[in-house]
């Protein structure tokens, strides 16, 4: 029988579990009615459920045969503070909440495999994972379930993750090796100053003007400190200071992000931005205190041939991209990258001739059209790791 056929009949159950989910976005472990969802739904196929992961992560495992071999799946169950601007029948109900990175479709496509492979257990021998993570967005769920044990608890030879991909054509998985998304780091920077009378900053340290100053050396760490050749992102995103118009105020705080895929060149951003923090403050007479955090390391594929062969069986080799390049976003599926070997997929979702809507956008919708593809690729994965 055709799997991919087989998968194409539930397209329907597919759509109506993305829409469900759709309708119900949670964010950061409060994904309660999520994972009731989820698991209510894992169980009804005969999957053993493990709940508690990270407060409202899943782990279903299901086994067949007595084969030690073993495979994980994830997707995410969080969804984002945004407020929802598309008109459609299933928009969320959850003000200020929205599916805007498209995990209700990861979960649908992960059900949907979970659905096909408990009813086609004589197809493997082996155990296969099926993981639900909190907290994808910001708060690194992925790395809390490390911390609490998954990989000791569970015995996972290799781990897959996939995210759709608006800019990628409809029907195309890009596959590749090495890094594919950057390392993430936060910092603050509070400038300690003095305040004053506008009119006599004189009698003051101004912070405004040391945050200034501070904002366009910071220009300066990508295009002097980092070979050309090297990718890394310096973006400044907030600055606060003051509150009216005749009053230099005694401190202003700057945040923002770091992006890169290698470590040297993360210890050189890091030195560089606490540097210039300090001297430059220390020229204008304030002081920096710098809050610097490595959130989540790059994510780099360590193995892809089983995902290469599995793609290819889905959609066919041609619509395989080898070559796309990695991308600046972050993913905390980095973490279990760290622990297992495997690789995370970019699943195409752009429509012909309709405008590109990116994720993190209100009125982003995922494209029910490749439920089905996803599906059938977590089928094919599972079903090639557990006979090789
Ligand atoms: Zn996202
Ligand atoms: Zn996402």
């Amino acid at each position: 029988m055709n799997i991919i056929k087989e998968i194409e009949k539930e397209k329907n159950f597919l759509k109506e579990i993305r829409h469900a989910l759709h309708i119900h976005p949670e964010t950061a472990y409060n994904e309660k009615w999520t994972s009731d969802f989820i698991a209510k739904k894992l169980e009804s196929f005969g999957i053993t459920v493990h709940r508690g992961w990270a407060k409202t992560g899943i782990v279903g495992i299901l086994k067949s045969g007595d084969n030690h071999k073993s495979v994980a799946l994830r997707a995410e169950l969080d969804a984002l503070d945004i407020e929802e601007k598309n008109d459609i029948p299933y928009k969320s109900q959850n003000i200020g909440k929205m599916h805007a990175c498209g995990h209700d479709g990861h979960m649908s496509m992960l059900l949907g495999a979970a659905k096909y492979l408990s009813q086609n257990r004589d197809k493997f021998d082996g155990t296969i994972y099926f993981i639900f993570q909190p907290a994808e967005e910001n708060e690194g769920g992925a790395k809390k379930m490390v911390e609490e044990g998954l990989f000791d608890t569970y015995k996972i030879d290799a781990i897959y993750g996939l995210h759709n991909w608006p800019s990628l054509e409809e029907g195309k998985i890009a596959i590749s090796k090495g890094p594919v998304m950057a390392a993430y780091d936060n910092f603050e920077i509070t400038i300690k100053a003095k305040g004053s009378h506008a009119a006599h900053p004189e009698h003051g340290v101004d912070p405004i003007v040391t945050a200034a100053h501070l904002t366009t050396a910071f220009q300066s760490i990508i295009s002097r400190n980092i070979d050309a050749l090297d990718a890394g992102v310096v973006s400044i995103t907030q600055i606060h200071s003051g509150s009216t118009w005749n009053v230099i105020p005694d401190s202003a705080i700057l945040r923002g992000t770091v992006r890169t895929f290698k470590k040297e060149i993360q210890d050189i951003i890091e030195d560089r931005i606490k540097t210039l923090s300090n001297s430059i403050s220390q020229a204008f007479k304030a002081k920096a205190i710098i809050d610097y955090k490595r959130l989540y390391p790059a994510t780099i594929n360590n193995y892809i041939d089983t995902a290469l062969k599995s793609a290819a069986e889905v959609v066919g080799e041609e619509n395989i991209v080898k070559d796309m390049p990695p991308s600046m976003g972050s993913e905390d599926f980095a973490f279990f990258l760290q622990k297992a070997k495997g690789c995370y997929v970019k699943l195409g979702t752009a429509k012909k001739d309709k405008d590109i809507i990116m994720l993190h956008n209100p009125n982003y919708d995922f494209n029910d059209e490749v439920l089905t593809i996803g599906a059938s690729y977590w089928v094919k994965l599972a079903l090639n790791e557990l006979k090789n």
